[in-house]
């Protein structure tokens, strides 16, 4: 039996590396010092694993921005218009474009666009293909990292992107040819890896394939085996760990028992009802590695159970053929529970129900120890720990409060209905609110600068009272409705800058949520989060928003915006209780958020904004699942909205979506106004409401707020008149793709007084 992992969390313990990025990009650190940081990580990581035991330690799961990308740099993947800074600049530099777009010393390139890793909150950079897609190894990334795993005295096991989900995550830039077809082209790039690892000793080689836990034609399956097979004729030697991971394999099942690899990693946390059929369908040359210790959730490991997935395993293919490691990479956990020292943000009767990246290793070791039947003191005192742990937490009063229970049973179906139809509504806010035609609105967020964030900590830290905080808060949002004024922009928004984060803002004034101080998630790029973890029922106890929002409407005459998170994605963007369906917890949330809908409405907020970004990437991976999900999703919105009169605009907000195949659930929803990201895809994610005939009234984003790129009033125009050419002109507003939080004020002030120039122009040309 042996342990691995198949990837580690890379932001490092206190964020270095976010640190180190953002220094680098702002140019207050050198490459070196970069490299320094990043290589620091790596060690480490590599040595905590290796101290705790774990036998086949990854390598190649580190990276400075995205592995997507990273891989896109390893095949040479290079879209055209990076060729001049290829040519020009240094390989960090190209590195760096590709993920964020460059705008300086005369070149003006725009980022690659990026997208949600499967049904997580991560983001990968998202690969594009041509017809005639050339590959070739430009960067030696995965062998260097190798490399110096090797001279560190690691028994490292390379982790790379499985040469099909590389093609399936990507796009065709072109008509005329399927992704897949790139097979063949690529597989070289591959193959002449494997040989520079093979030749530098490497034993172990993970190739992730999540998309074999997913829906998959003919075609694709077809391609797996045929790429699986040459790669294994090139190499017997070496033995290959094929990842699957987010979802069981189901239907794929039998065509990743045929694959010839050695070693076939299933989730047991998402789908522990695979086993036995696993077990019983792969060949005896081939091995399980049992995704046991959740990967995405913080919830500690119930041994008991493990022991039982495990035990039977080993009963039925013997213990040499058996892995344990957790579900999927650790990237979605966050770093070390030991690091949660204050005990008022984090109370010890909670975190003993907990484990993060580092505790679920030793997880992993210690079930090795227990599985394996020599347990020795120190194992078998652990188990006893981790039983008592698992039993209170079933039985804990924090957790349970029937009033809340009550509430959701006596929920109607008219509870999640506005009064009247769209039409009517329009109609009837058209008389309060008199905008014009393609009005102009941001989706929330102004720059979080680095003076409001300290203002933030330094309330945190006592530095500051209560009074002064507020104080500074009003000025910063005062300066800002001042500012939106003046640039002209239509529905204003106070800023959000009373918020660290658009989902922990909520959970901290809401029952049923935890928190902690430095359990930082990757989202993308040197971006992280910090998700709360819902443990019990969810109530909401005092209004959350209402000060704000009241606060910046009584400074104009204009409209301000109420804004909210919705409660799809508070759930989405959480830890969520194991213990009761997902559904279940979301309709508490919805009941809350509702009660703070109404209660703005109440307070003289004529315009609520609901964001939903996160609606899609909770979608199920599978198809057949879908339907279940989206009921009670969309449900969950209309519950939170639904209280408010006719007159009152509900808007709502996603980004980073596909909407082709749920646009009728989108449509359900029902909200008055949706702004979708949009600016990345020059505008093709519009497509899809315009296809669809899509009622209600929509504001796509015509400008990337990702980039640190400033857009020209004239790529704004385009945009528009793309819109305008599909969508009717009296249903469009226009808006930046997503809130401002993470980007300057010069870059902002820049880009909305463009965005205005631009609504007014396409209104004067109307
Ligand atoms: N209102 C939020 C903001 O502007 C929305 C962010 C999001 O969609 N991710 O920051
Ligand atoms: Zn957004």
């Amino acid at each position: 039996m042996q342990t691995h992992l198949l990837g580690y969390p890379r932001i490092g313990s206190n964020r270095e590396l976010k640190k180190a990025c953002e220094n680098y990009w702002s140019g207050k650190i050198v490459l070196d010092e970069l490299l320094e940081v990043g290589k620091t990580i790596v060690h480490s990581n590599w040595t905590l694993q290796k101290e705790a035991g774990i036998d086949l330690i990854p390598c190649n799961d580190f990276s400075y921005y995205d592995q997507v990308l990273d891989m896109t740099l390893t095949v040479g993947a290079i879209p055209e218009r990076y060729q001049e800074i290829a040519l020009k600049k240094s390989d960090p530099d190209l590195y760096f474009a590709m993920a964020r777009g460059f705008q300086k010393d005369g070149l003006d390139i725009t980022a690659m666009e990026m997208t949600k890793w499967f049904d997580t909150n991560y983001h990968y950079i998202v690969p594009e293909f041509q017809k005639n897609q050339e590959f070739r190894l430009f960067s030696n990334k995965i062998i260097q990292e190798f490399i110096s795993a090797q001279q560190a005295g690691i028994n490292a096991k390379p982790v790379i992107i499985g040469l099909l989900t590389y093609l399936l995550l990507g796009k065709e830039k072109e008509e005329g040819f399927d992704k897949l077809d790139l097979a063949q082209n690529l597989l070289p790039v591959y193959i002449q890896i494997l040989t520079e690892l093979e030749n530098h000793g490497a034993e172990y080689i993970q190739f992730d394939e999540p998309f074999l836990a997913l829906d998959l034609n003919e075609k694709a399956k077809e391609t797996y085996l045929f790429i699986y097979t040459e790669i294994r004729k090139q190499f017997p030697n070496l033995k290959f760990i094929v990842a699957s991971y987010f979802d069981g394999l189901k239907d794929n099942l039998s065509l990743a028992a045929s694959l010839p690899v050695d070693v076939l990693h299933i989730d047991l946390v998402r789908a522990p009802g695979q086993l036995d059929e696993v077990l019983q369908a792969i060949p005896q040359t081939m091995s399980v590695s049992l995704g046991i210790v959740d990967g995405r959730n913080i919830w500690k490991n119930d041994f008991e159970r493990s022991l039982q997935f495990i035990e039977k395993a080993i009963h039925t293919i013997g213990s040499e053929r058996v892995f344990i490691a957790p579900s999927c990479s650790l990237l979605h956990s966050p770093f070390d529970l030991d690091s949660e020292k204050n005990e008022d943000i984090l109370s010890p009767e909670i975190k003993q129900w907990l484990a993060f990246a580092k505790q679920k290793v030793y997880e992993i070791v210690v079930l090795k120890k227990l599985a394996s039947g020599n347990a020795d003191y120190q194992a078998l005192q652990q188990y006893a720990e981790n039983k008592k742990a698992i039993d209170t937490r079933k039985t804990s009063t924090l957790i349970h409060n029937q009033k809340v229970k009550d509430r959701v049973e006596l929920t109607t179906e008219d509870d999640a209905k506005r009064n009247s139809p769209f039409s009517t509504r329009k109609e009837e806010q058209q008389k309060v609110l008199q905008l014009p035609l393609f009005p102009t609105t941001t989706i929330g967020s102004f720059p979080q600068t680095k003076e409001v964030r300290t203002w933030r900590s330094k309330f945190k830290k006592g530095e500051l009272t209560a009074a002064q905080y507020d104080d500074l808060l009003k000025k910063e949002t005062e300066r800002t409705i001042r500012w939106q004024e003046e640039i002209g922009i239509d529905v204003l928004v106070h800023g959000e800058f009373e918020r660290n984060d658009m989902v922990e803002y909520f959970g901290e004034q809401l029952d049923g949520f935890a928190f902690t101080q430095n359990g930082w998630v990757q989202s993308y790029g040197s971006r992280c989060v910090k998700p709360p973890v819902i443990y019990g029922d969810v109530h909401r106890p005092h209004p959350m928003t209402v000060y704000w929002s009241q606060y910046a409407q009584s400074l104009t005459q204009k409209w301000v915006k109420g804004m909210l998170t919705g409660p799809v994605t508070i759930l989405q963007w959480s830890f969520v209780r194991d213990d009761q369906p997902r559904s279940v917890t979301c309709k508490q949330i919805a009941l809350a958020i509702r009660d703070e809908v109404n209660d703005l409405e109440k307070a003289g907020i004529r315009i609520i904004q609901i964001d939903e970004p996160a609606i899609r990437e909770g979608l199920p991976l599978r198809k057949s699942e879908w339907q279940q999900y989206l009921e009670w999703a969309v449900e969950a919105f209309r519950i939170s909205a639904s209280g408010v009169e006719d007159t009152t605009q509900i808007h709502t907000h996603m980004c980073y979506s596909e909407f082709n195949d749920i646009i009728q659930n989108i449509a359900d929803m029902d909200a008055d106004v949706i702004t979708i990201e949009c600016s990345r895809s020059q505008m093709e994610l519009l497509q899809a409401f315009a296809d669809f005939k899509y009622p209600n009234e929509i504001g796509p984003g015509v400008y990337d707020i990702h980039s640190p790129r400033v857009p020209s009033k004239e790529e704004m125009i385009h945009l528009l008149k793309k819109a305008q050419a599909v969508i009717p002109a009296q249903q469009l507003w226009v808006n930046p793709d997503c809130g401002l939080k993470t980007r300057h004020w010069d870059e902002t002030e820049k880009a909305l007084i463009a965005m205005v120039e631009a609504s007014k122009d396409a209104a004067s040309a109307y």
